[in-house]
C-alpha cells in the first residue's frame, strides 16, 4: 500500500547494504527512487528488485565527493524521475587505521565520501526542495560517532554529520524541510564483513561476538535501518527534525 505522495527520492550508495534496503522500501511506499553509487551497473540490481514490485526507479552513476558529478546526477534525476525532494546521504566507506598509521588518504577518503558527498548532495538538491515546500533528508550517521578505535577519520566524519543534519534543520525548516540522522550500530553488510577481515575473523564468529553485547542479542540487518529512515521521509514526520536516532538494538554507552 501506498503510504506516501509520489514524490522523488534519492538514495546514495544505494547498489547494495543499508542503501539498497532504503531504496526499495521508499519504492514500496510510493516514492519514485534515484539508485544513486559509484557505478550505475551495479545499480541494476536494486532497480530491478524496485520494478518487479511495480515501482518507479533510475540507476545513476555518481561519486558524491565530486561536484560536477553531483550536479549533474541531480539534473538528471530531477528530469528524468522528477524533482528529488527526498534525499537520503547513505553512501559510505571505511579506511580504518590507528591513529598512528592513517594516511592523509585514509582521512582524505573518509572525510570526503561521507562529509563533503552529504554537503555536495544536499546543496544540489535543497532548490527542488523550497521550491517544492516540502522536504525530507536524512543523512547516515553511525554509533562510532561516540567514538571507536581504529575509526579516527569515520567517527569525525559521523559525529561531524550529525552537526551537518542540526544546522539544516534549523537553515530549511521554514521551507518545509526536515533533517534528520539515523546512527546504526552493527549492520551485518558489506561494510563489516571488511571489518571482520581488518581485525582477522571469520565474518559468522564477528557477528555471533557483536551480538552477545547487544542488548536484542543479535546484529541488525539493513531493513532495521531502512525502516527508520522511511519513517523521517514519511509525509507525517513533518514536526519531527534536527534528531539523530540511534538504530543499535539496545542504548549505547
Ligand atoms: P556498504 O555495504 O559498504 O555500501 C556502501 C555503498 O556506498 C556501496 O555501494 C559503495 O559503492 C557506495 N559508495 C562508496 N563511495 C561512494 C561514492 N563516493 N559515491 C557514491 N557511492 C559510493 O555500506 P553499508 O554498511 O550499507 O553502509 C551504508 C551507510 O551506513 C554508510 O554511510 C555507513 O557508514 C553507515 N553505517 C553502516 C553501519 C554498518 O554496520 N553497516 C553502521 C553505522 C553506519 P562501491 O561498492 O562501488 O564502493
Amino acid at each position: 500500500m501506498s503510504t506516501t505522495e509520489p514524490r522523488t527520492a534519492i538514495v546514495t550508495g544505494a547498489a547494495r547494504g543499508i542503501g539498497a534496503a532504503t531504496a526499495v522500501r521508499l519504492a514500496a511506499e510510493g516514492r519514485a527512487v534515484a539508485v544513486l553509487d559509484l557505478d550505475e551497473k551495479n545499480c541494476r540490481e536494486t532497480v530491478e528488485r524496485i520494478t518487479a514490485a511495480g515501482g518507479r526507479a533510475l540507476a545513476v552513476s555518481c561519486d558524491v565527493s565530486d561536484t560536477g558529478q553531483v550536479t549533474a546526477a541531480v539534473a538528471r534525476v530531477a528530469a528524468e524521475l522528477g524533482p528529488p525532494t527526498v534525499l537520503v546521504n547513505n553512501a559510505g566507506v571505511l579506511r580504518d587505521n590507528l591513529l598512528f598509521k592513517m594516511s592523509d588518504a585514509d582521512w582524505d577518503t573518509v572525510l570526503n565520501v561521507h562529509l563533503r558527498g552529504a554537503f555536495l548532495m544536499t546543496r544540489a538538491c535543497q532548490s527542488h526542495m523550497v521550491d517544492a515546500g516540502f522536504g525530507r533528508i536524512v543523512n547516515l550517521s553511525s554509533s562510532s560517532a561516540l567514538g571507536n578505535r581504529g575509526q579516527a577519520n569515520y567517527a569525525a566524519a559521523k559525529a561531524g554529520l550529525q552537526g551537518f543534519t542540526k544546522t539544516l534543520a534549523k537553515e530549511l525548516g521554514k521551507f518545509g524541510i526536515t533533517a534528520n540522522a539515523v546512527a546504526p550500530g552493527f549492520i551485518a553488510t558489506e561494510m563489516t564483513e571488511q571489518t571482520a577481515q581488518r581485525v582477522g575473523m571469520g565474518f559468522e564468529d564477528f557477528k555471533k561476538a557483536a551480538a552477545a553485547a547487544i542488548p536484542v542479542q543479535r546484529v541488525g540487518v539493513p531493513e532495521d535501518v531502512a525502516g527508520a529512515i522511511a519513517y523521517f521521509t514519511a509525509e507525517e514526520a513533518g514536526f519531527v527534525s534536527g534528531q539523530v536516532l540511534y538504530v543499535a538494538g539496545g542504548p549505547l554507552d
